[in-house]
């Protein structure tokens, strides 16, 4: 059968510029692919036609030689060897995704991944800003991600004409088989490296810590995730970076406990100072606060501190911080003290003795308990 001429088999004139001859190749190509006709015979030689027509078209050396010799500038049974080659990228481009049930490989996301981060209570409350080094795979600066040796670039696979898979026919007694598998040439990539990349060993990424700043908002908490996107791993054959979640686990507080935006704390006063009433200093996590404990406290009131607590990581308002009075029973009392406080008993009234009942759930869980005694 005679070779049909290139310009003809793509449908385009001679003076068909690059874009033109990349618009024609790409509408025929998905018209003829074998993805799309398995086992479609007449689809295979068309579609091996426009991509041999396009290889010779888009290349100008080559294209320079076919419009002086005509096919006769080029071997045909060269064809499909080492002559034929450098369109990868260009079915990348075309046909990355794919097909529904293609196993070929085509450009892919990269892998998201995941970084556990320890901050500190304040900073959690705060935000912060942390700068961490995550090791990742990211694309090759020498080969651009290609794999081959700079200068080289990886060629179409000879066996599967960069489709991936190759078909197999069977001849049996009910008729002709044919089954499609990956290409075991390519493994399925549709090209070959002949010359890898020095630096990457052919497999256009690397392996590399990589300084990755983290801006960490205000409010987080224990379990709150935070999404980077595009710091995951390098895409494959040109694909998108995948994303990056950060972990955060807060550390715990000396003296202070936070459930969600509120801070829970407790302010140790002598008795003297709960029957007198008193002014304390507590500690928040905006700097000292001035506080008068009213006569006659007992011990497990909370006071409510507005605004005192941790600001929403939504921007819903700041939480308060809770202040429960503990009274503390002093011990190792001077005799003096002793007989000052026998004089002090014996004035007390029947009304003065009596003892309030304090009504901690016991049966419930811890946090549950610590939040019903801070409502007080
Ligand atoms: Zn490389
Ligand atoms: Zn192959």
């Amino acid at each position: 059968m005679a070779k049909r001429d290139y310009y003809e088999v793509l449908g385009v004139g001679k003076d068909a510029n690059e874009t033109d001859l990349k618009k024609a190749y790409r509408k025929l190509a998905r018209q003829y692919h074998p993805d799309v006709n398995p086992g479609d015979k007449e689809a295979e030689s068309k579609f091996k036609e426009v991509t041999e027509a396009y290889e010779i078209l888009s290349d100008p050396d080559k294209k320079a030689r076919y419009d002086q010799l005509g096919h006769a500038g080029f071997d045909p049974n060269g064809f499909g060897g080492q002559d034929f080659g450098g369109f990868g990228d260009i079915f990348d481009m075309f046909f990355g995704g794919g097909f529904g049930g293609q196993t070929r490989k085509g450009p892919r996301k990269g892998a998201d991944l995941r970084y556990d981060l320890t901050i500190e209570f304040e900073e959690a409350a705060f935000g912060t800003e942390k700068t961490i080094n995550l090791p990742r795979w990211e694309i090759c600066s020498e080969c651009e991600g290609s794999g081959a040796k700079k200068g080289t670039r990886s060629e179409t696979c000879s066996r599967c004409r960069g489709t991936g898979q190759v078909a197999q026919t069977q001849r049996t007694p009910l008729g002709q088989f044919q089954t499609i598998r990956t290409c075991p040439e390519c493994e399925g990539e549709g090209k070959v490296i002949k010359q890898p990349c020095l630096e990457c060993n052919g497999k256009g990424k690397i392996r590399k810590n990589k300084k990755v700043q983290i801006k960490i908002p205000a409010g987080v908490d224990t379990e709150s995730r935070l999404r980077m996107g595009g710091e995951g791993e390098a895409g494959e054959l040109g694909g998108p970076p995948g994303d990056l979640y950060i972990f955060i686990t807060v550390k715990k507080h000396k003296f202070f406990m936070r459930h969600e935006d509120d801070i829970y704390y407790e302010q140790p006063i002598n008795f003297v100072e709960a029957a007198l009433g008193a002014e304390v200093e507590i500690p928040t996590l905006h700097g000292k606060v001035k506080f008068k404990v009213p006569e006659g406290v007992q011990t497990d009131t909370v006071f409510r501190l507005k605004g005192k607590g941790i600001k929403n990581v939504q921007g819903y308002g700041t939480g308060d911080q809770h202040v429960k009075v503990k009274i503390v029973t002093p011990k190792n009392l001077t005799s003096e003290q002793k007989e000052l406080l026998k004089k002090l008993d014996s004035t007390f009234n029947e009304e003065q003795n009596k003892v309030e009942e304090t009504g901690a759930n016991k049966e419930k869980g811890f946090f549950e308990r610590v939040k019903d005694a801070f409502k007080g």
